[in-house]
């Protein structure tokens, strides 16, 4: 039997070569998941990862696949492992402060108390601290029991005057009690099936119910959902205030929770502020104490939302701090002069004038080139906003000063579409531009590096074979890289020796609030504007039994000299060859059905070559159909293709089918998306509505953000982003904004974070990473 260590080295290495690989899923001949299938049971969440990574698109097997590299590397991902933590130490092996289930067991609770504590989460009181209420009650002012409404849900307050046990039937156990308000007016309360709360109906005692009303003459009945017992001495917790209603579970009273919180609170007056008065004044941020206090106990709403406002600032804060410490903000890095006239220079070649997002993205990027800091910044715009004319000036002032620019793209067809744009700005402007793909042949890839090296070559367009070869540059100072998402983070970091700036350019629209985060090493530019003469895609969804009639429609258009494309998902899941298949079977199909359209076949298996030909003579307009897989790359710019079709619509991502639909109206003419599905079901043509009814790209990812939540998205996991508690990443835009900003001043003052003066901050950062290792592992 291998150790669990030989299991994890033997899951290891095929995992790192497949995300250097580009996550093909080539490196394991019967797939990846049968590898895993095989090494990973001791490894579930790495299983959990990578379960169906063979009909997930590149971009989801590169977040899996970090993913499942990260619980690798984490000892406590092995189930064995963890079992032996947990008989050894209830705690994993994180620094003393949280060898602390003793900690909440130094207040003064029930017997039981820390126990409950600890199966919600908490194990110190720092956790009792920032254990928020998931809601709030405006107790202030209770009604009488003259006042009630009929049928509406009430908290109420009185004291138990008697108490009533009833069971019509075997199994079923009707508790009540007399409650008398402060008036002498009367109402019962029943509770149904829940025999454990009867000792709390001691007479005398004064109790908060909340449930529904219903008036039956003038007997008045309250079915309770939940109560609360207010001690006699001492300020109320449960009245008289606005409560906080904490998350629980059943057995956990929300008194005891409060109770609990109160004493954690005392325990510390003072928690200090890692945050001076002064920054606090500028951001305008309560002290701490204060937020945690009126967090838990508001003694008014706007306390409530001042405090909130704190804790939710201090989460994203952290978060920032957390992503902008593994980046790499503030490094030296290459200064370039980019003058203003080598600017003009190059737009002038372009035959077009830059949109005003394009000029304002341009600017940022020049700004960062004339600084000394080396530019790690991501242009994100639309399918065809014009990313690459704005790539291709920052190149141009690369090679003004002599230095060297490379562009990498995640496929061969992309690479060629780049090198033929960029040779077609940059070649009047007398750059020498040079492309470097797996395709070529050995010898021309051969004469192509020691051109690159010698610095003959000016700029170089290229697939990872930039990186595989071992490329060496005589003098690289950008690196411009293209759709990242498909990409990776590594093989981006394989080109930075020689610290180059770093251009990523992506079309996936994320929405800001989460780029801010997800690529929150990065500096965020947006594009968000099409350059003019575009007419929107519109888009119809249809229903397979109307499927001829779609066709009939893409018919149409091939009459008019129009080309389209037609898209279909994996249908089978596991089978590698089913992808195959059903595209062939498709493409089959619809030589049937239009019998005149000329037809050609793409998908992932065939050879580059192969690929790079259908490709070209699609492009080139010798046939008017191409059905395919998902793989034709997003950013393929074929004008005259108009019409997209997407088969089993409802198996692809939202952000997908936008990604899909871009492929088409690229060129003057009107296109069109038809989204085919057989799925009647309300909540997918809901779904797909959005698309049919929105073009834009930010909007489409905050429904998907809204719909899937951050899970999917690059680097989720490990920067904590589900961990928020109060923030909420597809709105808080302008909180993380400002907590960004913050985060990059502290930053710029201390880089690493390690001044004496920034200690408190420093032990906050780590108390809020144990924090999500702990829960990572229960
Ligand atoms: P992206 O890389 O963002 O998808 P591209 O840079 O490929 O977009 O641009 C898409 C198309 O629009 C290209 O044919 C390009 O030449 C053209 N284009 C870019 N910017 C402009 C502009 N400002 N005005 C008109 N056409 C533009
Ligand atoms: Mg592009």
């Amino acid at each position: 039997m291998p150790t669990v260590d030989e299991l994890r080295e033997r899951l290891t290495r095929p995992l790192q070569r497949e995300l250097e690989m580009g996550c093909q899923n080539r490196v394991v001949t019967a797939g990846l998941e049968a590898l895993v299938n095989n090494v990973a049971k001791p490894f579930p969440k790495v299983r959990e990862f990578l379960r169906g990574y063979a009909e997930m698109d590149a971009a989801t097997r590169e977040l899996r696949l970090r993913a499942a590299l990260a619980s690798l590397q984490r000892p406590e991902a092995s189930s064995l492992e963890r079992t032996r933590t947990r008989v050894a130490a209830p705690l994993p092996a994180t620094p003393s402060r949280l060898n602390a289930a003793s900690e909440v067991s130094r207040l003064a609770l029930s017997p039981g108390g820390p126990r409950k504590l600890v199966a919600l989460g908490v194990r110190t009181i720092r956790d009792l601290w920032h254990y928020y209420p998931r809601r709030y009650e405006d107790r202030r002012a209770l009604p009488d029991f003259g006042n009630v409404p009929d049928g509406d849900k009430v908290t109420v307050e009185g004291v138990v005057t008697a108490k009533g046990r009833h069971s019509p039937k075997p199994g079923m156990l009707i508790l009540s009690a007399t409650l008398r308000d402060d008036l002498g007016r009367t109402l019962k309360a029943t509770w149904f099936n829940k025999p454990w709360i009867e000792k709390d109906l001691k007479p005398g005692a004064r109790l908060v119910v909340t449930g529904k009303v219903k008036r039956f003459g003038r007997q008045l009945t309250l079915n309770v959902e939940y109560h609360e017992i207010e001690e006699g001495e001492g300020e109320s917790l449960a009245t008289g205030r606005i409560i906080g209603v904490y998350p629980s579970q059943e057995g956990t009273s929300q008194d005891f929770l409060r109770k609990a919180v109160r004493a954690a609170l005392d325990a510390a007056p003072d928690p200090g502020d890692y945050l001076p008065a002064a920054v606090r004044g500028r951001y305008d941020l309560v002290r701490l104490d204060q937020a945690l206090r009126n967090a838990h106990f508001p003694p008014d709403e706007a306390a409530l939302q001042t405090a909130l406002s704190r804790l939710k600032f201090d989460e994203f804060l952290f978060l920032e701090l957390r992503v902008l410490l593994q980046g790499s903000h503030g490094t030296l890095g290459k200064q370039f002069t980019a003058l203003d006239n080598e600017i003009e220079r190059f737009k002038r070649i372009l035959p077009f004038e830059l949109t005003g997002a394009q000029k304002r993205a341009l600017a940022a990027i020049v700004e960062d080139m004339r600084s000394s800091r080396q530019m790690a910044r991501l242009l994100q715009g639309d399918v065809g906003s014009g990313k690459t004319a704005v790539a291709a000036c920052a190149l141009y002032l690369v090679t003004v000063d002599g230095l060297q620019g490379a562009l990498m793209t995640p496929t061969e067809i992309l690479a060629r579409q780049h090198f033929d744009s960029l040779t077609r700005f940059l070649f009047p402007l007398g750059v020498r531009v040079e492309l470097l793909t797996g395709a070529m042949t050995a010898r021309e890839r051969k004469l192509a590096r020691e051109r690159i090296a010698s610095g003959e070559v000016q700029v170089v367009v290229g697939t990872q074979a930039l990186i595989q070869e071992g490329v060496s540059f005589a003098n690289l100072g950008l690196a411009v890289v293209d759709e990242e998402h498909r990409f990776g983070v590594m093989q981006r970091r394989a080109l930075l020796a020689d610290r180059p700036d770093v251009l990523v350019m992506s079309a996936t629209p994320i929405p800001r609030s989460l780029a801010l985060t997800a690529y929150g090493d990065l500096e965020l530019t947006v594009i968000d504007e099409l350059p003019p003469g575009r007419s929107p895609v519109k888009t119809k969804l249809v229903m397979d039994t109307y499927r001829t009639q779609a066709y009939h429609f893409v018919m149409k258009e091939v009459r008019a000299g129009r080309q389209a494309y037609v898209v279909t998902p994996l249908i089978e899941e596991s089978e590698a060859l089913s992808e195959i298949l059903a595209a062939t079977r498709l493409a089959e199909d619809l030589r049937t059905i239009l019998p005149e359209a000329r037809i050609e076949l793409l998908h992932g298996k065939m050879p580059p070559a192969d690929k790079a030909g259908v490709m070209n003579g699609f492009r080139a307009g010798d046939f008017d159909i191409l059905v395919s897989t998902t793989v034709i790359e997003v950013g393929v710019d074929i004008p005259n293709a108009t019409v997209m079709v997407i088969e089993n619509a409802e198996r692809f991502g939202l952000s997908q089918l936008h990604q899909l639909r871009g492929r088409v109206g690229r060129g003057a003419s009107q296109s069109y998306c038809v989204l085919i599905t057989g799925e009647h079901s309300k909540k997918t043509r809901e779904r797909l509505k959005v698309i049919e009814n929105s073009t834009d790209g930010f909007k489409i990812a905050e429904a998907d953000l809204k719909l899937r939540g951050p899970g999917e998205l690059r680097g989720t996991r490990q920067s904590g982003m589900d961990d928020l508690k109060l923030g909420d990443l597809s709105t808080d835009t302008e909180v993380i904004e400002r907590a960004r900003a913050l985060a990059k001043e502290i930053l710029a003052a201390d880089p690493r974070l390690e001044r004496p003066d920034n200690g408190a901050l420093r032990a906050e950062l780590t108390a809020r990473a144990e924090q999500v290792a702990v829960r990572d592992v229960i």
